[in-house]
């Protein structure tokens, strides 16, 4: 795509970084067909193609978001199917990241959406305040019916709606300290505990934990780590973004440093895509550039790690069907497509993937709640995608996915780690029915 930049705009690294991603598209409109927006809505607009065309048209004239180009923007998922299809590598994420931060400096929001945008990023980040306005939210959901009335009140009421009915108590292995390898060990990880997840299901990182010492490799959680920051980059909260990632990078540096570490497991993919983008998101700060650049090579997801190790004949086969949903920041935002279904399968787990597996649920963050009209419609065409397979139980490797799915779903849907901590002499997830054939490993 020609461009036409001023030298003077293009001394702006972020927007010279914009121009050279602009310049790979070839406008073929491949995009389109798998954007699960595009496919919901059928307007131009609302594909990869027609949002690079407008976030072109912003940034070479050097104008302020309008209205219009705001509605299109906040109405992508992020879910970077659009780059999995791309044939010419426009790297989609990065110019839509800068399109966001773009509109959070140069646009007014209507008071009511600045106000929810400006809650989730008060709350949401932070586990304590995500627990308390869970609590509360018990409270508010007979109310969720009369926001729904009113269109600007219209994501309180879908966040009144996805708050569980209970919230578990938090987890002891969530502190920060070391969890010793059992046995002689073989390998020494940091474990991302996150801001959301370890709220709404601590479950998943104590069977991530447990698993992996099983296995032999001693996991630290370490002091001073938190939210990944990307919650409020998919916002275009820069800063705040940019001080959560620094704050990981020192929390984990201290560890490399410290003992050393083979990698930063992460169990929500949603989070492993963004930290795999520190080096790209910090690579303009002197102080911080080369340490994220070392955080990002080491970040993995638990699936992508387990993959690496040698692992024994599991403890019980449970026979169960398993429909495995690939989040789309699993699937897209870092490539791995194949790990956790041969995980699962080894296992003793039968693999289906459901119909039209590169469409996103929905969730997409807080997608779910700022746009939850288009997001019911993706999850509930997720939902009879998934209920045609048949199976027992849905495995996905994002706490943003389980939610979404299990709000419509009549099926348990679990994380990967539990059904192979499970597989492995764990715990049975709580919700999953007992194994077809419970064998005994010989
Ligand atoms: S597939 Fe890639 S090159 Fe083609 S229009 Fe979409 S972003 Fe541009
Ligand atoms: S990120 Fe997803 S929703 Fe956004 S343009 Fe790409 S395919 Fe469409």
């Amino acid at each position: 795509m020609q461009t036409s930049f001023t030298p003077a705009q293009l001394a702006d690294p972020h927007v010279a970084e914009s121009e050279k991603i602009l310049r790979k598209c070839v406008h073929c409109g491949f995009c389109t067909a798998t954007c699960p927006t595009y496919v919901t809505l059928g307007n131009e607009l609302d594909s990869p193609r027609g949002r690079i065309y407008l976030i072109k048209d912003m940034l070479e004239n050097g104008r302020p978001a309008d209205r219009e180009i705001v509605t299109h923007i906040d109405r992508c998922l992020s879910c970077l199917a659009c780059m999995t299809t791309c044939p010419s590598g426009v790297n989609y994420m990065h110019l839509v990241d800068h399109a966001r931060a773009h509109i959070e400096k140069t646009y007014k929001r209507p008071l009511p959406n600045r106000a929810i945008r400006a809650l989730l990023a008060f709350v949401l980040p932070h586990p304590a305040r995500f627990r308390a306005a869970l609590k509360l939210a018990k409270l508010g959901r007979p109310f969720a019916g009369l926001f729904e009335k009113v269109a600007a009140f219209k994501p309180l009421a879908a966040m009144l709606r996805l708050a569980p009915a209970a919230v578990p108590e938090a987890s002891a292995m969530a502190l920060p300290g070391n969890h010793a390898a059992a046995g002689t060990r073989r390998g020494r990880v940091a474990i991302l505990t996150g801001c959301a997840q370890p709220v709404l299901e601590p479950g998943i990182n104590e069977a991530a934990i447990s698993l992996l010492t099983r296995l032999g490799v001693e996991v630290v959680v370490p002091q001073g780590e938190g939210c990944c920051g990307a919650l409020v980059h998919h916002m275009g909260r820069e800063e705040q973004a940019l001080a959560s990632a620094g704050r990981n990078v020192d929390a984990w540096m201290r560890q490399i440093d410290n003992g050393g570490l083979d990698a930063i497991v992460i169990t929500a993919s949603g989070c492993g895509t963004t930290i795999k983008d520190y080096g790209f998101m910090l690579r303009l700060d002197p102080a911080y550039a080369e340490k994220a650049a070392r955080v990002s090579a080491l970040a993995k997801d638990i699936t992508e790690y387990l993959a690496t190790l040698d692992l024994p004949e599991p403890a019980r086969k449970p026979g169960l069907t398993v429909a495995y949903h690939s989040a789309c920041s699993m699937q897209h935002g870092q490539k791995i497509t194949r790990q956790p279904k041969e995980l699962l399968a080894r296992a003793g787990f039968v693999v289906k993937e459901p119909r039209e597996g590169h469409l996103c649920c929905g969730s997409a963050g807080t997608y779910n709640i700022m746009q939850p009209e288009i997001s019911a419609r993706l999850r509930d065409r997720k939902v009879k995608n998934i209920e045609a397979t048949g199976a027992d139980i849905v495995a996905t490797g994002n706490i943003g996915c389980i939610t979404q799915i299990a709000s419509a779903a009549n099926l348990p849907v679990v994380h990967t780690v539990k059904l192979l901590d499970w597989a492995y002499g764990g715990p049975k997830p709580a919700g999953v029915p007992e194994g077809r054939a419970l064998v005994a490993a010989e």
